[in-house]
């Protein structure tokens, strides 16, 4: 009788159980947070999706919230934005991973100042508006793969593939069935060290597409009994792991207007004002781009990663990078033209970042700047006044430098708009003083943790 009423009992909880779903947002943090309900009940919250708070932004990487504009006053909703649902099933009777990107709004149902999903659409609606331009953008990941195999000098090997293949072979699959597109997987330089491309699109969906392989690629790990992380370094003094934005420009049209084969190294004249908009808010675009005290271990001289603000053709170590295209007869170069930033890291969001790098640009053009100074050699090797006449600004070497750089920088400051821009540094400079007097191999480990 016993037994009988308890097998009834658990057939009819299995029978009940469905997948949650959560309506997500990538914050000032880079961290995916939301809120969940019984995946049945999605039609209900399509519109207001669920309650969020604005405090909820001033929550850190290391989960806690020093200060904060807000307190506890305010009500907003997090809503799904269009058909952008991650679904992880592994059809093995785990539990179906759902989540939705979604847009912080106010309860009129305009987007919230601080939502840097918003921040994105504004900056690629005031380009479009401006311009008549439209941004195409794809982030390249490094990341660090713990309980991998590893054996000395496996850089890029083929046995560094052989041995994570069983994670691989469900990642790309999981980035594939999420509509990622992913390119190309590879071994990296460093130990452990794993690269992931997917292919550029328009517009807001290339950051929804870093938000989501970041943690697609952090679920699969898991499930392979993995820990990966994207934290711009894990153990110092070895290689970081750079977030390499790839941009190009495109008219209204469709039609790719980044080359133009009688400019500078190829670069049409938009392009060109463009990339010299970002050159000259560099500092302050770093403040968002490389927003923790460990992106500037990774951003060191000859690290492959960029320590100076320059616009470099074939050098890896350029902040802006022209990439290389294959000189064939046959081959149109104008689709594949290309540039890369070099300074982001993962411990940003992607929405912030992009949006950061749109508004620069944007500023380039309004100001018809031209070209950046091409150099071609190492820009330690030249002295401050050289530099200074070739345009070639330090980045920040620290933080503290980048938030300063922004505070500084009123141009900038307008783009994120007066309560993002106080929301940012009040959150940020709370980070810092968090880490403060920690050891910097401690410092190292905490990020690595988060990210
Ligand atoms: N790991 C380097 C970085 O931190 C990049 C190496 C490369 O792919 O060029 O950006
Ligand atoms: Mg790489």
């Amino acid at each position: 009788m016993t037994s009988t009423s308890a097998s009834v009992a658990d057939a009819s909880i299995a029978s009940a159980a469905e997948d949650l779903i959560l309506i997500c947002c990538s914050d000032i943090a880079g961290q995916v947070r939301g809120k969940g309900f019984p995946a049945s009940h999605l039609d209900q919250h399509r519109r207001f999706g669920v309650g969020w708070t604005p405090t909820n932004i001033m929550i850190n990487c290391l989960g806690a919230i020093p200060a904060t504009p807000f307190g506890p006053r305010g009500d907003l909703y997090l809503v799904p934005a269009d058909s952008s649902e991650v679904v992880l099933d592994f059809a093995d009777g785990t539990p179906v991973e759902r989540w939705l990107v979604g847009d912080i709004l106010n309860l009129d149902e305009t987007p919230w100042d601080c939502c840097p999903r918003a921040f994105l659409q504004r900056a690629l609606a005031e380009l479009e508006a401006v311009a008549g331009l439209r941004l195409k953008a794809s982030f390249e990941h490094e990341f660090h793969l713990a309980g991998a195999a590893h054996r000395s000098g496996d850089s890029y090997a083929l046995s560094s593939m052989r041995s994570a293949a069983p994670f691989t072979r469900e990642l790309i699959a999981a980035l594939g069935v999420n509509g990622l597109e992913p390119e190309t997987f590879l071994p990296e330089f460093g130990p452990r060290q794993y690269e992931i491309t997917v292919r550029p699109v328009i517009g807001v969906e290339a950051a929804d597409r870093a938000v989501k392989l970041r943690e697609i690629t952090r679920a699969v790990a898991e499930r392979h009994g993995l820990v990966a992380s994207f934290a711009p370094v894990v153990t110092r003094g070895i290689v970081g792991n750079g977030v390499h934005i790839h941009f190009s420009l495109e008219d209204l049209n469709g039609a790719p207007v980044t080359y133009d084969p009688a400019g500078p190294a190829g670069l049409s004249a938009q392009t060109a004002a463009f990339a010299a908009g970002i050159l000259r808010h560099v500092r302050a675009v770093c403040a968002l781009t490389a927003p923790s005290l460990l992106s500037y271990e990774r951003l060191r001289p000859h690290a492959w990663s960029a320590y100076w603000g320059n616009l470099g053709q074939r050098d890896r170590e350029a902040l802006l990078r022209i990439c290389p295209l294959p000189s064939a007869a046959d081959i149109d170069p104008a689709p594949r033209f290309n540039l890369e930033f070099r300074a982001a890291d993962a411990t940003a969001s992607p929405y912030l970042q992009l949006g950061m790098l749109v508004m620069a640009g944007l500023q380039g053009i309004k100001e018809a700047l031209p070209a950046p100074a091409l150099h071609d050699g190492d820009p330690e090797e030249l002295s401050e006044d050289e530099r200074r006449s070739l345009g070639i600004q330090d980045l920040p070497r620290s933080l503290e430098q980048a938030l300063q750089a922004l505070d500084e920088d009123d141009v900038a400051k307008a783009w994120l708009g007066p309560s993002l821009a106080a929301a940012y540094l009040m959150h940020k400079r709370g980070e810092i003083g968090m880490l403060q007097g920690l050891d910097a191999d401690e410092v190292c480990r905490r990020y690595a943790e988060a990210y």
